[in-house]
């Protein structure tokens, strides 16, 4: 499939999008306090056969940036294929404005995902993802929304999906992600409002923010290929990334009672014992305020790096009832 020229518009016909190409387009969203047009970046791939509609949608919190690079990875990929069957939409940056500031929220700073669905007479950012759901986001049959953790934090790579759903659960293993977090969400975010319209959602947690680290995209990418194999979109051959996958029913955020200098110990992904030591707390001089054991046994999905912690920063998000799964070739 080659690149078309780009264009840009109000509007978000999908009709209109040649067949057998990917076209670059700019969608004219809102104006800004100058009356000059934001305009978010958008890839389209429209197979020539009809098939479903698979949706990516990168950069939703301005400081997560690793979804970018895997949408730039997969249609650089789709441009060395030949053809596919229906349609891949890329929403490169979803929150123009947080992307430009370095900002996790947009710029009335609100987040867009507890704005969902929005709304046309609300706040700016109820607008910017009301128009961002009902022209874009409303075509997808498939949702992969693409995060980060957040300022200060470190994630492993994983995907936040509704386990009981069976397609959803299938689509999640497909990715071979180093783990698999149950999560029903709340409708406010992007997911919750798309899954509440019948359209597959699925969270993917793509380590750390505002940076492009190339494992991960890459990790991401083959997995989105899986997806597209799956869907029948694509007939090149499945692969997996890694050979086992953590499946985690629940997780709990621990959080510091004890404002001051934090150290997390355990590393990502590693396993905790009940009643391990898995933080500290020191004061500016370097004294030992506080200690935080392990509650529970569980394996480490997150966990906080900045070492300036006001009391209730987080510490770590302790997985538990886990059970490790084979990687899914053929599922
Ligand atoms: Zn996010």
């Amino acid at each position: 499939m080659k690149f078309t020229k780009v264009s840009s518009d109000k509007e978000f016909d999908l009709s209109r999008f040649p067949k057998g190409e990917i076209s670059k387009f700019w969608l004219h969203i809102i104006n800004n306090g100058l009356g000059e047009p934001i305009r978010v970046p958008i890839l389209v791939a429209r197979g020539k056969k009809d098939g479903p509609v698979l949706g990516l949608n990168a950069a939703l919190h301005g400081n997560e940036l690793n979804g970018i690079n895997v949408i730039q990875r997969l249609f650089d990929h789709l441009n060395n294929n030949d053809d596919i069957n229906g349609t891949v939409i890329g929403i490169l940056v979803a929150n123009v404005p947080g992307v430009l500031l370095g900002q996790r929220r947009f710029n009335d700073d609100f987040d867009l995902n507890r704005q969902a669905p929005g709304s046309e007479t609300g706040i700016a950012s109820s607008v910017y993802i009301n128009r961002l759901i009902e022209r874009v986001i409303k075509h997808f049959d498939y949702f992969l929304d693409l995060h980060t953790t957040g300022y200060g934090k470190q994630n492993c790579w994983h995907i936040r999906a509704d386990l009981k759903d069976k397609e959803t659960r299938n689509l999640a293993l497909l990715q071979n992600p180093e783990a698999i977090l149950h999560s029903t969400p709340d409708e406010q975010t992007v997911r919750g409002y798309a899954s509440s319209l019948g359209i597959k959602s699925l969270t993917l947690e793509l380590k750390d923010p505002s940076i492009f680290q190339p494992d991960v995209v890459n990790d991401a990418m083959v997995g989105i290929w899986n997806v597209m194999h799956h869907l029948n979109m694509v007939s090149s051959p499945v692969s997996c990334t890694l050979e086992d996958t953590w499946l985690v029913e629940g997780s709990t955020w621990m959080r510091s009672n004890a404002g001051g200098i934090l150290t997390v110990f355990p590393e990502l992904l590693s396993h905790v014992e009940k009643g391990e030591k898995i933080a500290e707390v020191r004061n500016i001089f370097g004294e030992l305020s506080r200690e935080f054991f392990a509650p529970s046994s569980g394996m480490v999905l997150a966990k906080n790096v900045n070492p300036i912690a006001q009391t209730g920063s987080a510490i770590l998000n302790l997985a538990h009832s886990i059970e490790k799964v084979p990687c899914r070739i053929t599922p």
